[in-house]
């Protein structure tokens, strides 16, 4: 992808406005647009990538060294009763922006977000095979 097709490479150039709240050489925060509570802003990586798996190391590095202290930052100045980290990941996980990024989304007690957590559970032995695939591809 070109940079100039991606609108938060253009954040990054200085081409779109954003309500910066924390610049480094290799790391960007700014405010959601669509925000699921006023607060709710956005970690990214100046270097395109379009996936938290495709990211460099050293730019995800980057960003982990400063993704708590922003996130303590919009817990103080939300007043939240707690926050969500969020890293959609391709179109079926709610991905719409093709620029890593890391959501930081203010929770207040009965706000009705992520109500769903459909979760399941693993048949007789079906965990330990799954880890040992994971842990396979890792090698
Ligand atoms: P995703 O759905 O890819 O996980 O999240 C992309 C987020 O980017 C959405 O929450 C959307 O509201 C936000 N967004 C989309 N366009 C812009 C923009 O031009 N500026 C800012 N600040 N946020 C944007
Ligand atoms: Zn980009």
């Amino acid at each position: 992808m070109k940079s100039s097709d991606c609108i938060f490479c253009r954040i990054v150039a200085g081409d779109l406005p954003a309500a910066v709240v924390y610049d480094d050489p290799q790391v960007v925060a700014f405010l959601d647009t669509g925000p699921i509570q006023p607060g709710h802003t956005l970690v990214i990586p100046k270097t395109h990538a379009d996936t938290l798996h495709t990211c460099p190391p050293e730019s995800l590095q980057a960003v982990s060294q400063v993704l708590g202290r922003i996130a303590h930052a919009v817990v103080k100045a939300t007043q939240c009763d707690g926050y969500n980290c969020l890293c959609n990941n391709g179109r079926v996980a709610g991905q719409s922006v093709d620029h890593v990024h890391f959501h930081i989304i203010p929770r207040f007690a009965g706000d009705g977000f992520m109500q769903n957590w459909p979760a399941q559970s693993y048949a007789e032995g079906q965990m330990g095979r799954m880890a040992a695939e994971i842990k396979k591809k890792l090698e």
